[in-house]
């Protein structure tokens, strides 16, 4: 068979610890063998922004706003304690973070269903994606404790110095008060990536806040939410034949539930932290978990939702074999590539993208998985665990019967 060609490369974001060592052994396993691969490749690892100081996942990203479409492996976000292990001239900041700050972008997350392995809520039929608003609220909160009696106000001064004035509180003994803030921008932006997404995945798309209790600040979510699907992209949705509907967050919980899934889910900052735990938790493991940062116009970074995997990286090297993962990293590779094929127009890159994922799953509901799914295999005849390069092994053969 003749190899994909590619018109336009990817932008490879290459990674940390274990998922590093599963990135290399994936694209000479599935993809350089069928894939002309044409990438542009910056090494996210923490060695290289040690060097470049950080500069290397900033052209990663301004790359990926050039090129529209990336491919991320897990990084190590550094601590204190990686600071000393890697020997860092500074505690250099999440990767993730400094992209989505340059994409301003909105993080989506999917699991992969597999038959075999059931989501805890029996009615669950199709993934749940939650689309999560990272940016203010209450992780950009001020916060105070009044030690007695006083007034709590909530003052602004406009920029011309003119002053807006608001009672909060008449505390008479001690308590907590905390103020937060949005931005129309920001929420704007939120809104963007969500529609666009729901075109590009052909989903519904439902959001919900407490705008019933919040009548000015959730509810500004809501106003802006509906004014630019109205301008933006109401036609664009009955064509698609999908749906955008605002409700409750109580309201929308009870319905996730009920649901048998198959849309995405927004949320505002802290309920999609808290929500993507409960959603992701109840569909499997973390393992599964694929994410995709979309930004509103459009650019795209595919990545797993998991991290470097550091315990069997360690064991991987004292030599001991390790049973890691690689679905999500497989799946952020089948995304990218997929998105590319769509936007050059090269529908057997799209096909392989398919292929390769449709390969994945058979693998594993065929019995064949790593040990973490093992543990939760429900399959008639007992789990085969094999190790992660065994697993991506197994991928190949079953691609290479559809040749
Ligand atoms: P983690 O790498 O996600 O791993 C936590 C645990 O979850 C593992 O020890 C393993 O459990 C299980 N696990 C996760 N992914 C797995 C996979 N693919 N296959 C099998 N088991 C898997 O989280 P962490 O240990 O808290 O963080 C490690 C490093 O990753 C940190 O330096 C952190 O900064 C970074 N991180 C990066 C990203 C990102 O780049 N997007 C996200 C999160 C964390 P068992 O040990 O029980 O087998
Ligand atoms: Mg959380």
């Amino acid at each position: 068979m003749d190899k994909i060609k590619m018109t336009t490369p990817l932008v490879e974001m290459d990674g940390d610890e274990m998922t590093r060592v599963l990135w290399a052994d994936i694209k000479k396993e599935l993809l350089e063998p069928f894939i002309d691969l044409k990438t542009e490749y910056y090494d996210l690892g923490l060695p290289e922004r040690e060097r470049t100081r950080d500069q290397v996942t900033v052209d990663s990203a301004e790359a990926t706003k050039k090129y529209g479409v990336a491919v991320k492996c897990a990084t190590i976000t550094p601590n204190a304690q990686r600071v000393e292990e890697y020997k860092l001239s500074q505690m250099w900041k999440s990767p993730n973070g400094t992209i989505r700050a340059i994409l301003d972008g909105t993080v989506f997350r999917t699991p992969i269903m597999v038959k075999g392995i059931s989501p805890v809520v029996k009615n669950w039929k199709k993934p749940i994606t939650i689309a999560r608003h990272a940016y203010g609220d209450v992780y950009k909160n001020s916060e105070f404790q009044p030690k007695g009696p006083g007034k709590a106000e909530l003052v602004f001064t406009a920029a011309d110095g003119s002053e807006t004035r608001q009672t909060i509180f008449d505390f008479t003994a001690p308590g907590v008060l905390q103020g937060q803030y949005n931005t129309d921008k920001s929420i704007s932006s939120f809104a963007r990536s969500c529609f666009q997404y729901a075109l590009d995945t052909k989903q519904d798309l439902w959001f919900a806040t407490k705008d019933t209790i919040s009548k000015q600040y959730d509810h500004r979510f809501k106003d802006i939410f509906q004014e630019i699907f109205g301008a933006e992209y109401r036609d664009e949705f009955a064509r698609a034949g999908i749906d955008y509907f605002y409700t409750l967050i109580d309201d929308a919980v009870a319905r996730v539930i009920r649901s048998e899934g198959g849309f995405i889910w927004a949320c505002k900052n802290y309920d999609g932290d808290v929500m993507s735990d409960m959603v992701s938790t109840a569909f499997g493991s973390l393992a599964m978990m694929t994410s995709v940062l979309v930004s509103p116009e459009g650019n795209y970074e595919y990545e797993a939702a998991h991290g470097t995997v550091t315990r069997h990286y360690y064991k991987y090297l004292k030599g001991e074999a390790t049973s890691t993962n690689p679905m999500a990293t497989v799946f952020a590779w089948t995304g990218a590539l997929r998105k590319r094929g769509e936007l050059d127009g090269i529908p057997a890159l799209e096909r392989f993208a398919d292929r390769l994922e449709k390969a994945a799953i058979a693998v594993i509901e065929g019995g064949v998985m790593t040990r973490d799914l093992a543990g939760l295999w429900e399959g008639e005849s007992p789990a085969k665990a094999v190790t992660g390069l065994e697993f991506l092994k197994a991928i190949r053969q079953e691609v290479e019967k559809g040749i």
